[in-house]
């Protein structure tokens, strides 16, 4: 997206008695995405709600920041487009398109395992990707099965940039150790198979509850290792220092 445009969207006067909620499409640890249709122009999109007590309660304030400006500078084909954020007195909104392919989570729950061509398919696509979002200077850092989604083409979008981490700005290689220094909260939020909050850093991971539901259904039983970090370069447990290579550390492990 061009400054100006972005700009011109920070102007726009957006509330959501704008919209006119249709379906919860996402749940995660600090709010929800939601279809929606714009009452103006009769189209619909994906809002994304982040509460703002929680934000700030785990210091998200920068994570959010991270989200809008990975979504809003891109102007890739491989990135779910932002179209516009706004907040009123307890949520910050981003309004983005709707992918009504769903995410590759999903995919992976309804087929368990995909042929090695369709594997093909999605991990060629995936590195695409991935190497657009590094050519404009971010690394995702939360490339997972569930931030992947597929448009109505069935190609794949890169979603859910609030861990990301624009490489020009300061590098902070604490994240993930203080993750192992610091027990996780009790998990007392609904349960969802999106982001859960092990501690301030908010890595996520799928929730538990959800982990246990699934493990219940021996069809889903393959996916039960989605409950571990297991997509996370260990380079990120070390404290370090960690670079680009770890969304392609990510891949490899969906893969
Ligand atoms: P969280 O930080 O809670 O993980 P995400 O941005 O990953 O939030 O969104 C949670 C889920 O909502 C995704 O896994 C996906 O299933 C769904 N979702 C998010 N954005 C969109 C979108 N633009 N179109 C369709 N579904 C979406
Ligand atoms: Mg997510």
């Amino acid at each position: 997206m061009s400054e100006a445009k972005y700009l011109r969207f920070l102007r726009t006067k957006e509330e959501l008695s704008n919209y006119i909620p249709i379906k919860t499409i996402g749940k995660g640890y600090f709010g929800e995405v939601k279809l929606v249709r714009k009452k103006q122009d009769g189209k619909v999109y994906a809002l994304k709600r982040l509460a703002k007590t929680e934000m700030v309660s785990h210091e998200q304030l920068p994570r959010v920041r991270a989200e809008r400006d990975a979504l809003a500078e891109s102007d890739s084909e491989w990135v779910v487009k932002l179209y516009t954020t706004f907040q009123d007195s307890t949520s910050l909104y981003l309004l983005m398109e709707y992918l009504p392919g769903g995410d590759l989570m999903a995919l992976l729950i309804k087929y368990q395992i995909f042929s090695e061509d369709i594997t093909r398919f999605y991990a060629a696509e995936m590195i695409m990707a991935i190497e657009a979002i590094h050519n404009l200077g971010f690394i995702h850092r939360d490339i997972k099965p569930d931030n992947i989604l597929i448009d109505r083409e069935g190609h794949v979008k890169l979603a859910d940039f609030g861990l990301s981490k624009g490489f020009s700005k300061s590098h902070d290689h604490s994240y993930y150790r203080e993750l192992l220094q610091k027990p996780a909260p009790p998990n007392n939020k609904p349960a969802n198979r999106n982001s859960v909050n092990l501690d301030e850093i908010a890595l996520t991971v799928s929730n538990r509850a959800q982990i246990n539901e699934w493990r219940r259904s021996r069809r889903l039983m393959a996916y039960s290792a989605v409950g571990t970090p297991d997509y996370i370069a260990p380079e990120l447990f070390t404290g370090q220092g960690y670079s680009f290579e770890i969304d392609w550390w990510s891949l490899g492990a969906i893969m």
